[in-house]
């Protein structure tokens, strides 16, 4: 179809529908040893099993589908966004697959396993401060879009509502059908689409479930993927008042809980998952009876020089 416009592209809608089953409907994991009291339970999502390898393919392809729909994306235009690497990585493999070019903005002291996955995928890095991390790496993606409206399409996961729908429509669906019986959820905090979304979504299902959000202890921390909204630039989709209660998790207990997971229940998470599951067993232990459940956004993979450091 042409307007005077927009161009929507009926062949990449057509790849981009396909691509719908290389997302989501990941595995749960029951943390049997490391919460083990009779009447709790903890559960987390292996988000690392789809396409990608991280939680990030979910907001990646509901916002190229509703880009690709609504003609703000096709073969003429490159998706350009700012991450510090999981997005990246899920923009890449599907642009891979679709034949759309993809820029990033990437803060040069992102890890170097990450820039060669990107690399590997095709993707343009355009290397922003270290100092300023991904608010750093947002400012130049805004200023590159707005120099050049006809070269990008500015995907802005940060204020995407097509960020948080993904988990409205898919990782709260997935959890509720699977345990009904969910008392807590509890999530950390980036762009917040994860929580946001999930949260929104299950309380709609049951009012009672508890939605408790995660956050760094400091401004100075080591959970990739995770912001501390007090000094960060706070994202447009978060929702402050979402949240029942909000805790904080230190980069030291989120590195011994990374061990512990190891030791106790057979996986190597990155330190984001790691600072969940802390989180999560928190609220399991001040519960008697209750069903708690939590994702881990990805595993150790891209983390070789903190499992090094910590092994
Ligand atoms: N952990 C990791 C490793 C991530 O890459 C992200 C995404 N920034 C998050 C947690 C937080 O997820 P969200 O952006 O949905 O809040």
């Amino acid at each position: 179809m042409v307007t005077d416009e927009i161009f929507v592209s009926e062949v990449l809608l057509n790849r981009i529908k396909k691509l719908h089953r290389h997302f989501g409907n990941t595995p749960l994991h029951h943390f049997s040893r490391m919460v083990p009291q009779k009447g709790v339970m903890l559960f987390a999502k292996k988000e690392w099993q789809q396409m990608g390898g991280s939680v990030k393919t979910r907001a990646a392809y509901y916002i190229f589908r509703s880009a690709i729909e609504f003609g703000w994306l096709n073969e003429h235009k490159t998706l350009l966004d700012a991450t510090s690497g999981n997005t990246g990585i899920s923009y890449a493999a599907l642009g891979k697959e679709l034949g759309i070019p993809v820029t990033l903005c990437l803060p040069e002291n992102a890890s170097s396993e990450r820039k060669e996955i990107l690399k590997a995928l095709g993707a343009e890095i355009i290397y922003t401060s270290r100092f300023e991390g991904t608010d750093g790496a947002q400012q130049v993606a805004r200023e590159l879009a707005e120099q050049y409206p006809d070269k990008y399409f500015y995907a802005d996961q940060y204020k995407n509502d097509n960020n948080w729908k993904a988990h409205y429509h898919t990782t709260a669906v997935e959890i509720y059908h699977a345990i009904p019986g969910i008392t807590h959820f509890v999530a950390g905090l980036g762009t917040s689409g994860t929580f946001v979304g999930t949260g929104r979504r299950l309380k709609e299902y049951n009012p009672n479930i508890k939605l408790i959000s995660l956050q760094p202890d400091s401004a100075m921390h080591a959970l990739e993927g995770w912001k501390h909204m007090e000094t960060a630039m706070v994202p447009a989709i978060y929702d402050d008042v979402l949240a029942d209660e909000t805790a904080e998790v230190s980069t030291e207990e989120a590195f011994e809980t990374l061990v512990a997971i190891y030791q106790q229940e057979g996986l190597l998470v990155s330190p984001s998952s790691a600072a969940n599951i802390a989180g999560a067993i928190r609220i399991a232990n001040s519960l008697k009876s209750g069903i708690v459940v939590t994702v881990m956004p990805d595993n150790s993979d891209k983390y070789s020089d903190i499992i090094s450091r910590l092994f």
